[in-house]
């Protein structure tokens, strides 16, 4: 699990999930990506681009946190 977290890392290609704050490989989100004021979010998996799409500015104000 580190270790796979790591090799996301190391490639520079991974995105923080605004939801869940977990590294997402930008090539495969698993949850796929949202575009928002010009800005594409990705995300580990369904469930968090549909919080996120609900919701943006509270997760992107830090207002909000994981609720799961
Ligand atoms: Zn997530």
């Amino acid at each position: 699990m580190v270790a796979r977290f790591m090799n996301l890392l190391r490639r520079s290609e991974a995105a923080e999930d605004p939801v869940c704050h977990m590294q997402v490989d930008m090539k495969k989100p698993g949850g796929g990506t949202y575009d928002y004021q010009g800005k594409t979010y990705y995300f580990c998996g369904p469930g968090c681009r549909v919080a996120f799409s609900k919701d943006p500015e509270g997760y992107l104000s830090g207002k909000k946190g994981m609720k799961m």
